[in-house]
């Protein structure tokens, strides 16, 4: 079978390879970004540790899959009917079957200056971005914020909040900038952190940010944002480093082809029990509306079910149908210290820490052969080799 798939993020990179152990299958995999993100690290790469950790060459994934070719590109429009693909670049890719994993997209939610004025942690650029602010802010200009602030309670603002502020003291140590005292600010719209987790984990992660020294606060809405700082529930904020990890939307791609998508509210795209839409398209990862979208687990699982649908097909056998599977949660705040929650079960401290770094090996090994799964998971651990040094501005 000829299988085209977009995204190489977890959805499609596990699909392509899923896909590619039968030698009957030819894989095109079109992706946008030339390397597979691994998600959960990134904060960890914002805050100094090494990039090995969280961006993985698509050409080292597939190295050894002759049946799999990437591409680079970025996908602007879909045609069912032509069964075409067209690119920015201006190239179009026929297709037989096809598989869509295109991911999410930050959005503000129509806050006043974020766009501008906020840094992000979702991408390369954007870290490389907020890292050469903090070095023009600490060594150039001798200059720090009192308050460092981040947007958002959810798993990433919490890991970003309980790294932060190690990595800011560290920075002023090293550029020999007088003691002072530095806020990590976490604000948090709903009346408490990780809002998708139990009441009790919340609870305790806030406990923990606070030994750590974040200063968290909750049911506090950002109205706008300038140059100088924020405004949060009526009250000024000054600040020169505004950190976003809120608001996640539906990829653009969708509504631009909406003529060939129903949507759910939350502006995922509907699909049928075998994830497919009306023109039989599969769609999959945090793009689906099913009901655990929007976790790499819940990605990687679709990612199964399909290539095991393709298998059925292949072999003439009926398909199955697919069943949404709760996946466990895990969120580390400070080295070593994680909660864990998976059905009825809670974990906090460094048993849920253990779990952690073991979600990691797991996570990584899902897109690599195991020897080198260990050397980049072994990687988190390290420091960046640039880590005192300047990171180039973002393009
Ligand atoms: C900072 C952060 C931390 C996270 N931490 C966790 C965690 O700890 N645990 C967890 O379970 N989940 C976590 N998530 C969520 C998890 O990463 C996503 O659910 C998962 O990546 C979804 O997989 P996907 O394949 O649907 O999309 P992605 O992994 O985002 O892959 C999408 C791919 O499509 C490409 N693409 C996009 N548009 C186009 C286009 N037009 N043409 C071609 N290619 C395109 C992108 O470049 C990307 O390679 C985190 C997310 C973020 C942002």
């Amino acid at each position: 079978m000829k299988i085209t798939i977009v995204g190489g993020g977890f959805g499609g990179a596990k699909t392509a390879l899923e896909l590619s152990k039968s030698k009957h299958n030819r894989i095109t995999l079109i992706s946008d970004r030339p390397d597979f993100q691994y998600y959960p690290a990134l904060y960890g790469t914002a805050t100094g540790k090494s990039h090995l950790q969280s961006w993985v060459p698509l050409g080292v994934i597939f190295a050894d899959k002759p049946n799999v070719d990437v591409v680079i590109d970025s996908i602007t429009e879909v045609e069912p009917k032509s069964k075409r693909l067209i690119a920015a670049s201006g190239n179009t890719y026929e297709y037989e079957h096809l598989v869509l994993a295109l991911g999410a997209v930050t959005t503000y939610f129509g806050i006043e200056g974020l766009d501008h004025y906020a840094y992000g942690i979702k991408s390369e650029a954007e870290i490389k971005k907020l890292k050469h602010h903090l070095y023009m802010e600490l060594k150039e200009r001798r200059h720090s914020d009192k308050h460092y602030v981040i947007i958002g309670g959810g798993p990433t603002g919490v890991e970003l909040a309980s790294a932060l502020g190690s990595y800011i003291k560290r920075l002023r140590r090293h550029y020999k900038l007088p003691e002072r005292q530095v806020t990590i600010n976490l604000i948090e719209a709903s009346p408490r952190l990780l809002p998708r987790m139990h009441e009790k984990s919340s609870a305790k992660v806030k406990k923990r940010l606070e030994k750590l020294g974040v200063h968290v606060e909750l049911g506090k809405k950002v109205e706008s944002a300038t140059a100088e700082g924020l405004t949060v529930s009526g009250r000024p904020l000054k600040t020169h480093t505004i950190i976003w990890t809120s608001g996640v939307a539906n990829n653009p791609f969708f509504k631009a082809n909406e003529a060939h998508f129903e949507f759910a509210p939350n502006g995922k795209v509907l699909v049928n029990e075998y994830l497919r839409t009306k023109d039989g398209i599969y769609i999959i990862g945090d793009n689906a509306a099913t009901p655990f979208s929007g976790l790499a687990q819940t990605a990687l699982h679709d990612a199964l079910f399909v290539s095991r649908n393709f298998d059925h097909r292949q072999a003439n056998k009926p398909l199955k149908k697919y069943k949404a599977v709760m996946p466990p949660v895990v969120v580390p705040v400070g080295e070593d210290w994680s909660v864990f929650e998976w059905r009825g079960l809670r974990l906090s401290g460094w048993p849920a820490g253990l779990l952690r770094h073991a979600a990691d090996l797991v996570g990584y090994s899902d897109v690599l052969p195991i020897g080198r799964a260990l050397g980049v998971w072994r990687a988190r651990r390290e420091h960046e080799a640039d880590y005192f040094t300047p990171t180039p501005p973002a393009k």
